[in-house]
């Protein structure tokens, strides 16, 4: 039986040999990184996440073939607006090309040196992990409504949260270290 939490190995070679398709909804619940990144207000579902992966093969002149993989991602997130402190919907869609080459020393020199994404080719790639890697990556640094919903309150003696308040250092510490662990090599 297949639950929500199992990884979902995906032969990258293969896949991009075949320029197969894959795609499918899984619940937020299931991917335990962004489900703990998200504050929904109580007893809410966490909502779904859609995601489809193609790949393709590219020749190459004289050279041996690209592999790449293109992920698009469609999910929303609840997280805290951090002017009026309210949990709110923030929607998120993206699209990611990477590539995948043979050898994580390629990898890396590669990715250093391109816009690409480069990502060492291993022999099962956890397509749960990448989207859910992808997702923590798409969080915005400092979530704000465009409006907040209601007046800001204000305490006597506190100066009311606002454009000019110094950004909260959290979320974007945690990104900074989310990054710092990614990369070609970042993943066993
Ligand atoms: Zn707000």
């Amino acid at each position: 039986m297949k639950r929500p939490h199992d990884p979902l190995r995906l032969d990258v070679a293969a896949f991009a040999a075949e320029g197969a398709q894959l795609a499918d909804r899984w619940p937020g619940v299931g991917l335990q990184r962004l489900a703990d990144s998200q504050t929904p207000p109580q007893d809410l579902v966490l909502p779904e996440v859609a995601w489809s992966v193609h790949g393709e093969r590219l020749p190459v002149a004289g050279g041996e073939p690209e592999l790449w993989l293109t992920l698009a991602v469609q999910a929303s997130v609840w997280l805290t607006c951090q002017r009026c402190l309210q949990p709110f919907r923030v929607p998120l869609a993206f699209e990611r090309r990477l590539r995948f080459v043979r050898g994580e020393a390629e990898a890396e020199a590669l990715d250093a040196e391109s816009e690409e994404d480069v990502l060492a080719l291993s022999r099962w790639l956890d397509l749960r992990e990448l989207v859910e890697d992808e997702l923590l990556l798409a969080l915005p640094l400092v979530p704000r409504h465009e409006v907040c919903p209601e007046p800001l309150p204000v305490s006597a003696g506190e100066a009311a949260p606002g454009d000019d308040a110094p950004e909260p250092l959290h979320p974007f510490a945690a990104l900074q270290a989310l990054k710092a662990g990614r990369g070609p090599a970042g993943k066993a």
